[in-house]
């Protein structure tokens, strides 16, 4: 059994620690790059959304380099992610490529349950003793390193702006993520952490400036993933922003398995309360959240918001109407990039610019 899983954000990072302790050989898809958004593209419909044709790719690469076990999170409707599984399973099987699947349910229903007891069923055979002993471990050991990538990630989003020299905050990103990526233990981690705080603090920085506050909200893939975003955050923070995202692995996480519910000033649960002056029910996904984070960015007195969404993508379209308005009667620049397969990386570069300076000259003219 190799198992592999997809290259979005650092998630391989933590998806990887987890295999790794628990001693189930696994197979790393190759860094997310033009040829895994062709391949996907080849094999899909072209009016389906791009984190679908990028996570496609990625299973593709992985299954030629030897992977034979695909590990896959889940959703339900109204998102075509809840479909995702079910269409990638009979494109691979359409290409006469041999797998075996297995879907992390993304709550906890006795359907789920149900369905990834059939869908392990034949994988436990293959397990030792041993891999399933330590598999508790390989869990924490997973997110573990999963908060750590997100406290570097966070580090890196408040010294980026400030950085004298430009692209210094990234490559000791990297450097620090690589620290975490190659951790064994529980010990060799929190070092690798502090190493990574010290080298991202360490960066040479201009503490004179005062950088511009802007939120990025929208799709949570568009916004996780710097292949799928062509680098949006790094680009921001490079032009002087200092960038905030509420979408990362461990939010989610911890919403599907509802643990944040009950916290009443758990920051999504304000953006939710606050899209109800425009929305009277919940659309799906990410949307709501959107156009209610906006909102309460202009509240907090953010100077600008980003919008992400694939192309096509069907909750990501309604807020981007909404969001028109919401600029509007919250007097908040807001800049919609709907991604897709092109090469739009100059073209995103230039939006980008062009909103930094609108807001800087709304920030002298205030
Ligand atoms: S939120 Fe949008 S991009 Fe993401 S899976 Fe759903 S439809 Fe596709």
């Amino acid at each position: 059994m190799k198992v592999t899983f997809p290259h979005l954000g650092t998630m391989h990072i933590f998806c990887k620690a987890i295999a790794e302790t628990s001693g189930i050989p696994y197979i790393v898809p190759p860094e997310t790059s033009r040829r895994t958004l062709t391949l996907g593209v080849q094999h899909s419909n072209e009016c389906i959304c791009l984190p679908f044709k990028m996570i496609l790719g990625n299973f593709i690469e992985a299954l030629q380099m030897g992977a034979d076990t695909i590990v896959m999170v889940g959703s339900g409707p109204p998102c075509r992610l809840g479909l995702y599984d079910l269409v990638q399973k009979v494109i691979l099987e359409d290409m006469g490529l041999r797998y075996r699947w297995l879907t992390i349910p993304p709550r906890l229903t006795w359907q789920a349950i149900w369905k990834n007891y059939e869908e392990t069923k034949e994988l436990k055979k293959e397990l030792s003793w041993k891999n399933i002993l330590l598999f508790p471990y390989g869990l924490r050991m997973g997110w573990k390193k999963m908060m750590a990538c997100e406290a570097l990630e966070k580090l890196a989003m408040k010294v980026r702006p400030r950085e004298v020299q430009k692209g210094e905050t990234q490559k000791r990103l990297k450097k620090a993520l690589s620290g975490v990526d190659e951790a064994r233990t529980l010990r060799t981690l929190n070092d690798a952490l502090q190493k990574g705080r010290t080298l991202l603090q360490e960066t040479g920085q201009d503490f004179s400036r005062v950088p511009l506050k802007i939120a990025i909200v929208g799709e949570l893939y568009t916004v996780m993933d710097p292949h799928i975003n062509r680098g949006v955050e790094q680009k921001l923070g490079e032009l002087g922003a200092e960038v905030t995202r509420t979408s990362w692995f461990s939010t989610h996480i911890l919403r599907s398995l509802r643990k944040n519910k009950a916290d009443q000033n758990s920051e999504r649960i304000r953006f939710f309360e606050a899209s109800k002056a425009y929305l009277g029910y919940d659309v799906g996904a990410e949307c709501n959240l959107s156009i209610g984070e906006a909102i309460v960015r202009s509240q907090e007195g953010y100077d600008g918001v980003v919008h992400l969404m694939p192309f096509a993508c069907m909750p990501e379209t309604t807020a981007s109407g909404i969001l028109t308005r919401v600029g509007k009667d919250w007097d908040i620049p807001i800049l919609t990039l709907i991604l897709d397969e092109q090469e739009i990386e100059g073209r995103i570069q230039t939006l980008l610019e062009a909103f930094i300076e609108m807001l800087q000259w709304k920030r002298k003219a205030a």
